[in-house]
């Protein structure tokens, strides 16, 4: 039932930019547009291709994770997870800039044994989602740093916020709060699905904490080895 749901939803999602590369390229086919609206309509093939590309590659993604489940071809070995969470806070500083977001990191070297390009996904996904849901002059901060024995990573923001009723929901696949600001800042309501994939691959802990209007603190709990 669950993967009947997901093609269905898929195939919902695929239908709006294939619609409208369709429309405005036939406009365009029929000498319809101007030059200026040709122009126009380019951009918004060119917007609705590179959202299809998106969204393929986030759907291309969870069915390798599916996979990967069973098939336990995964390379595990021994990461600083600091060093990762680093490197992305550094490659987000643009994107942050952008949304007028300030982004850190706290902590020190934590060491665990974990997939590398996962792990990376996992930080991604939570810090980019933390700049795109916050407010101007909002900051995200991030910290990981072992505790009792166990790896720790916080990423917290003073953003938009998640009101309870939906918090269950938003690591389901497809799901979005407010579809329309996930959709103009590049989301495809895939990323949670995926960071929550990895963790339990990992065997770690995820725990959400958010208020509306105030923000959210999302934090993951690692064993140092599996
Ligand atoms: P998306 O691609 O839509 O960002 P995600 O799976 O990453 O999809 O997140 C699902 C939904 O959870 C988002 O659409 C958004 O409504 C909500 N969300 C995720 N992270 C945050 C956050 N840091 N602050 C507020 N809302 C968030």
């Amino acid at each position: 039932r669950m993967r009947q749901e997901f093609t269905a939803n898929v195939s919902h999602e695929l239908k709006t930019p294939l619609t409208a590369i369709s429309g405005y390229s036939e406009l365009i086919q029929n000498g319809m547009a101007n030059q200026e609206e040709t122009i126009r309509f380019a951009g918004e093939i060119h917007k609705s291709a590179k959202r299809l590309l998106t969204l393929i590659n986030d759907t291309i993604r969870l069915s390798q994770l599916d996979a990967s489940e069973s098939e336990q071809e995964v390379v595990y070995e021994a990461i600083d997870l600091y060093k990762i969470a680093e490197d992305c806070v550094n490659m987000l500083k643009v994107s942050a800039e952008k949304h007028e977001v300030d982004i850190s990191i706290h902590g020190s070297n934590a060491y665990l044994e974990g997939n590398k390009e996962m792990l990376e996904e996992v930080v991604y996904n939570l810090c980019d989602n933390a700049i795109r849901y916050n407010n101007e002059g909002g900051k995200v901060e991030v910290t990981v740093k072992p505790v009792k024995g166990k790896i720790y990573l916080c990423v917290e923001d003073n953003g938009i916020g998640i009101s309870k009723e939906h918090q269950e929901r938003i690591f389901e696949r497809f799901y979005r709060v407010d579809k329309s600001r996930s959709k103009s800042t590049g989301g495809t309501g895939l990323g949670l699905a995926i960071v929550k994939h990895i963790i339990q691959q990992h065997g770690a802990k995820i725990e959400l904490t958010s208020e509306k209007g105030k923000g959210t603190k999302i934090e993951v709990e690692f064993s140092k080895s599996r």
